[in-house]
C-alpha cells in the first residue's frame, strides 16, 4: 500500500478504470437536485440516474461512472450532532460509483471491484471480504450468483465470503419499485483499529460494530419490482448501481484511522491550527472544533459553489446554520475574527481540479462566508447570553430540558440556529425540546405569511401516464420516443388526438363543456421551463368547428404531454385529425421577455461584475423577473445604467442566434450555464450579437430573432429576494408601451390640472411644495400666538385649591412642542401649580403635558405619576419626571373631563 497515493489521484483513478472498461464519464450533478422537488440535497449518487432506474428517462449510454457532491444533514444517515465528534461522519462527502443500465451484471461488477480494489490499488486480498444476500424469511432466493462470481475472483479465500439478510443485503427505492440483493466488500484493519477492545464480549466481526471492519463498497443489482409487500417480479432489465464513499477509501489507501487525517481534510485543519496558533499535540487533546470547521467549511464552499447562499429557509438555512456553527466552534478556539475565508481557500486548493465550479466562484464563497460571519458576531453575543440566563435557569429549577420556544426565539430574533444551541445545553449536559422549536417555527411561518420550503410533492400521478403512453408507443400511436415536442417551429400543426383522460381515466369522447386532457402525437406548445411560463392555446378540428381550449400543460413522466383544457364547442373522439396552435402574440411577448432577460444579465454582470449569478428567474408574457447573487441592495445610478445599456443592445438590434452544441463544447466556449439545472449532452445555446456574441447561455426558451423586437425595456422595481439575492422585475415590448402612456397619461391630467404644459409641470410642483411648507411655518406660529395667547386669558381664571393654581387646558391640531413650551411658561407664571395641557393632534390621536411647580411637588405631587394615570384612562401611555411628565392616548372626549382638583385633594 502506497502512503502517498494522493486523494485526488484516488478519484481520477476510479474514474479513468471504468472509463477504459466502457463507462461514459458522468460529471457530478449538483447538490441542489436539478427537477426533485422532493429532495432537500442530492445525498446519493442515484439521484440523478433515478429516472433512468424507473424508466422514466433514456440516456445516450448504458454504462457510466461517476463521483457526486452528496449533502446529508439529518435524517436516518446522519445526525449532525455527530459531525465532528466522531472520525467517520460528514454532512458534505463524495460518493464514487459505476452503473449498468440494462448492461452488464453481477458477473462483471464483482470482476471489476476486485480487479480496481487488489490489482490497481494493491490492497492485500488477505484483508477483504465480501457478503452476498441470503433471505431470513426464505422468500426471495439466495443471491448464489454473486456468491459464485466472488469464489471465482482471484486469491478470494472462500471463507472470506458470508451471506447476510434484508436489512444488509437487500435493497430497496422505496415502498414499491426496483430492488434487488446487494453485495458489499468489507476491509479488515487488523486488530490494532479495533476501538471496542475494552468491551467485554466484543468481537470484531464484518458487519460488527467497531472500527476495525469497514465497511468499502456496495455493489447493489436490481432485478426485481416490487409491486407490494409480498410481491416481487423480476424486471425485463437488469441494472447495476455502485457506491465506495470516498473518504473512507481515501482513508485506507493513505492508511489513517480517520477520514480527518486524509489529505482531504487535514490541510483544512492545519489552516485552523495555524490560524489560532496552536500546535498538534494542543489539537489532538482538543479534535471536535477542528473537525466542525474542516467539515462544516467543506461543506458551505461546495454549496455556495453551487449557488445555495445563507438564508432563511430550507437548504439556504443549511448553508447558513452550518457556517455559524464553524464560526462558534471557531470561538471556543480564541478565533473571533472572520477566518473562514481563509479555510476555504484551501478547500478550493485542494478541489479545484475536480470540480471546478469551486474556482470559478472562489470569490462568492470567500465573501459569503466572512459577510456571514459578520453577520452572525454582530447578534451572536446576545443570543449566548440570553441562552446562559436560560441554562442558569434550567439548573435553577433542576430542569434538563429547554423550551423549544426559547429555542424559536433565540433563533428568531438572535440569529443562533437551533442546532448551535443543542452544541450549547450539550456541553452542559442538557437538552432542547426539538419538537417545541419546529411547532413554533411553523406558528411563527404561519403568522409571517411565508409558504412551506417547497411545493407539493411531484410525480405520484407518473405511473399512470407512464403505463398510458407504453400502451400508446406499443400499438404504434406513439413514436417511440413519446410525444414529439417542437416549441421552436411553426404556430400552427396538424397532428392526432391519441388519447383523452377525464377525472383520471381514458375515455373515447370529450364534449362541449367537458375539462379534460388530451395526448397528441406532436405538441409545438412550450412547457413551463428555465423560468419561462408554458404556452396557452387551443385544438381544433379542421374547419375549426369543434374547439378545445388549452389552459395548461404538463409533461407527468417522460415522452408524455399532457395538454389540460376544456371543450368550449363541439366535441373531440380519441384518433381525430386535429390542429394545434398556441396564443401567438402571447408567445410574442414572452420572446420579448426571454432575450430581454438574457441583456439583463449580460449587463448585470458588465455594471455589477462577475460574482452576478442568477439565482431565479420568471419569463411571462407582461414582465420578467430576475434573481441574483449580489450582497447589497443596487444604487439608483446601477439601476438606470443597466436599464440604459439593455436598450442601447435593443437600438443595435443585435442578431439572436440559436445552435445546438455538445455540452463540453459550449461549456468550454464559456457558455453560462445555470446551477442545479440537470443538462443532457446535447445542449441548445443561445447567443446574442453579431461576429462575436457578447451574450452566450445555455438556454431551451423561445427568443426574438433580433434584438429589436423587444422594443423597449424598463425596470419597474429592484429588491430583495433573500439574503445576498437582489430581484429586479422589469417589462418590454406592449407592456413597456402601455406603462409609458400610462405615465404620459398621468402627466398630461396633473399638468391639466396646474394648468401649465408637461414641460413645466416639475417646476409648478416644486414652486407649490415650497409654498406649502411656507404655509405650514406661518401656521404653526400663528397657532403658537393663539395658544399662548389663550393661556394668558384662561390662567386669569383658574380654580384655585389650597393655594394651588390649577389650569387645564385644552386645543386642536397643536404640536406637542408648544404643550411643552405652555408647560415651562406656567412654571414661570406660578409658584404653586398643577397644569394640564393636551391637544388632539390629529384624528384619534391626543397629547398632552402635565406640569407642576417645585414647591407642589414638595408636597408630594408627582407629575409623572398623574400623566400615567390620565393615560391609562384615556387609552395610552406615558410618564415623566415629579414636574414635567408627557402622554398620549386616543380619547379626547375623556381628556376634556380630567379634574386636576382630584390629584391635589389626594394629598389630604
Ligand atoms: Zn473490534
Ligand atoms: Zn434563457
Amino acid at each position: 500500500m502506497t502512503q502517498s497515493i494522493s486523494g485526488n489521484k484516488i478519484r481520477s483513478d476510479f474514474i479513468s478504470f471504468f472509463e477504459e472498461k466502457s463507462h461514459t464519464f458522468v460529471p457530478s450533478s449538483s447538490l441542489v437536485p436539478g427537477g426533485d422537488q422532493t429532495l432537500l440535497f442530492t445525498n446519493a449518487g442515484m439521484v440523478q440516474f433515478k429516472d433512468v432506474f424507473l424508466g422514466t428517462d433514456r440516456r445516450p449510454y448504458s454504462r457510466a461512472t461517476n463521483s457526486q457532491k452528496c449533502m446529508r444533514v439529518s435524517g436516518k444517515h446522519n445526525d449532525l450532532d455527530d459531525v465532528g465528534r466522531d472520525n467517520t461522519h460528514h454532512t458534505f462527502f463524495e460518493m464514487l460509483g459505476n452503473w449498468s443500465f440494462g448492461d452488464y451484471y453481477k458477473k462483471e461488477a464483482i470482476a471489476w471491484a476486485w480487479e480496481l480494489l487488489t490489482e490497481v490499488w494493491g490492497i492485500d486480498k488477505n484483508q477483504l471480504w465480501a457478503t452476498c444476500f441470503k433471505d431470513e424469511k426464505g422468500e426471495i432466493p439466495a443471491d448464489e450468483e454473486a456468491f459464485e462470481s466472488w469464489k471465482s475472483q482471484p486469491g478470494m479465500r472462500t471463507d472470506h465470503i458470508l451471506f447476510f439478510g434484508r436489512k444488509d443485503n437487500f435493497w430497496e427505492m422505496a415502498d414499491t419499485g426496483p430492488c434487488g440483493p446487494c453485495s458489499e466488500i468489507h476491509i479488515d484493519r487488523g486488530e490494532e483499529f479495533c476501538d471496542k477492545k475494552n468491551i467485554e464480549g466484543h468481537v470484531c466481526q464484518v458487519n460488527g460494530d467497531c472500527a476495525r471492519f469497514l465497511e468499502l463498497w456496495n455493489l447493489v443489482f436490481i432485478q426485481y419490482n416490487r409491486t407490494s409487500p409480498k410481491d416481487l417480479s423480476p424486471l425485463p432489465a437488469t441494472h447495476v448501481d455502485t457506491g465506495m464513499g470516498f473518504e473512507r477509501i481515501v482513508s485506507v489507501l493513505q492508511d489513517v484511522d480517520s477520514n480527518y487525517k486524509t489529505d482531504l481534510l487535514l490541510p483544512l485543519m492545519d489552516v485552523v491550527m495555524m490560524l489560532c496558533g496552536q500546535n498538534e499535540e494542543e489539537r489532538e487533546n482538543n479534535l471536535t472544533p477542528y473537525r466542525v470547521i474542516a467539515d462544516h467549511c467543506r461543506a458551505a464552499s461546495f454549496l455556495i459553489a453551487d449557488g445555495v447562499v445563507p438564508g432563511n429557509i430550507g437548504r439556504n438555512y443549511i448553508c447558513r446554520m452550518i457556517i455559524r456553527r464553524a464560526s462558534r466552534f471557531g470561538a471556543k478556539l480564541g478565533l473571533d475574527d472572520p477566518f473562514l475565508a481563509k479555510v476555504a481557500e484551501s478547500v478550493i486548493d485542494i478541489y479545484g481540479d475536480a470540480y471546478p465550479e469551486l474556482v470559478k466562484n472562489a470569490k462568492t464563497i470567500t465573501d459569503s462566508l466572512t459577510r456571514e460571519e459578520k453577520k452572525f458576531h454582530s447578534t451572536v453575543e446576545g443570543g449566548l447570553a440570553i441562552l446562559e440566563s436560560y441554562i442558569e435557569n434550567l439548573k435553577a429549577s433542576g430542569n434538563t430540558q429547554l423550551n423549544g420556544e426559547k429555542a424559536f426565539d433565540l433563533y428568531a430574533t438572535h440569529g443562533l440556529p437551533l442546532e448551535i444551541t443543542k452544541d450549547v445545553l450539550r456541553e452542559r449536559s442538557l437538552l432542547v425540546d426539538q419538537e417545541g422549536f419546529f411547532e413554533a417555527m411553523e406558528a411563527h411561518r404561519v403568522n409571517s405569511g411565508a409558504g412551506k420550503e417547497f411545493g407539493e410533492l411531484g410525480g405520484e400521478d407518473a405511473e399512470f401516464y407512464a403505463n398510458i403512453a407504453a400502451g400508446l408507443i406499443e400499438h404504434g400511436d406513439l413514436f417511440p420516443e413519446g410525444v414529439i415536442q417542437d416549441p421552436y417551429g411553426a404556430n400552427e400543426v396538424e397532428t392526432e388526438i391519441v388519447s383523452i383522460i377525464k377525472d383520471k381515466q381514458e375515455v373515447k369522447i370529450l364534449k362541449e363543456g367537458e375539462s379534460g386532457e388530451f395526448i397528441l402525437k406532436e405538441t409545438n406548445f412550450y412547457i413551463e421551463s428555465g423560468g419561462q411560463v408554458s404556452d396557452v392555446g387551443q385544438v381544433s378540428s379542421k374547419n375549426y368547428e369543434n374547439l378545445f381550449l388549452i389552459s395548461d400543460i404538463r409533461k407527468p413522466s417522460s415522452g408524455v404531454v399532457v395538454h389540460v383544457g376544456e371543450v368550449e364547442q363541439g366535441e373531440f373522439h380519441t384518433g381525430s385529425k386535429v390542429k394545434i396552435s398556441f396564443d401567438s402574440d402571447r408567445r410574442q411577448d414572452i420572446r420579448r421577455n426571454h432575450t430581454a432577460t438574457h441583456l439583463l444579465q449580460y449587463q448585470l454582470r458588465e455594471v455589477l461584475g462577475d460574482h452576478v449569478r442568477q439565482a431565479g428567474s420568471l419569463v411571462a408574457p407582461d414582465r420578467l423577473r430576475f434573481d441574483f447573487t449580489h450582497p447589497e441592495a443596487m444604487t439608483r445610478e446601477q439601476i438606470k445604467m443597466i436599464e440604459d445599456r439593455v436598450n442601447e443592445k435593443i437600438l443595435e438590434n443585435s442578431p439572436v442566434s440559436i445552435s445546438q452544441k455538445k455540452l463540453d463544447e459550449a461549456l468550454a466556449e464559456g457558455a453560462t450555464a445555470l446551477f442545479g439545472e440537470k443538462y443532457g449532452e446535447d445542449v441548445r445555446t443561445i447567443s446574442i450579437g453579431a461576429g462575436n456574441p457578447y451574450s452566450y447561455e445555455l438556454c431551451g426558451g423561445t427568443h426574438v430573432s433580433e434584438t429589436g423586437e423587444i422594443g423597449v425595456f424598463l425596470i419597474t422595481s429592484e429588491s430583495s429576494a433573500a439574503a445576498g439575492i437582489r430581484r429586479i422585475e422589469a417589462v418590454t415590448g406592449r407592456k413597456a408601451y402601455s406603462l409609458i402612456k400610462k405615465r404620459f397619461n398621468t402627466i398630461d391630467a396633473i399638468s391639466d390640472l396646474l394648468e401649465t404644459s408637461a414641460n413645466s409641470v416639475e417646476e409648478i410642483v416644486k414652486n407649490i411644495l415650497h409654498q406649502k411648507t411656507i404655509l405650514e411655518d406661518e401656521l404653526r406660529s400663528l397657532r403658537e400666538k393663539e395658544a399662548i395667547a389663550r393661556y394668558q386669558t384662561e390662567k386669569q381664571n383658574a380654580e384655585v385649591v389650597d393655594d394651588i393654581v390649577l389650569l387645564p387646558l385644552f386645543f386642536e391640531g397643536i404640536p406637542i412642542s408648544i404643550l411643552r413650551q405652555l408647560a415651562d411658561i406656567f412654571r414661570n407664571d406660578f409658584e404653586k401649580g398643577l397644569a394640564i395641557f393636551g391637544s388632539l393632534v390629529e384624528e384619534g390621536k391626543v397629547q398632552f403635558v402635565v406640569t407642576a411647580s417645585d414647591s407642589v411637588v414638595k408636597m408630594g405631587v408627582h407629575a409623572g405619576e398623574i400623566a400615567k394615570a390620565i393615560a391609562k384612562e384615556i387609552g395610552g401611555s406615558g410618564g415623566g419626571r415629579p414636574n414635567l411628565a408627557q402622554a398620549g392616548g386616543n380619547d379626547y372626549d375623556k381628556l376634556l373631563k380630567v379634574k386636576l382638583s382630584e390629584y391635589v385633594k389626594k394629598l389630604g
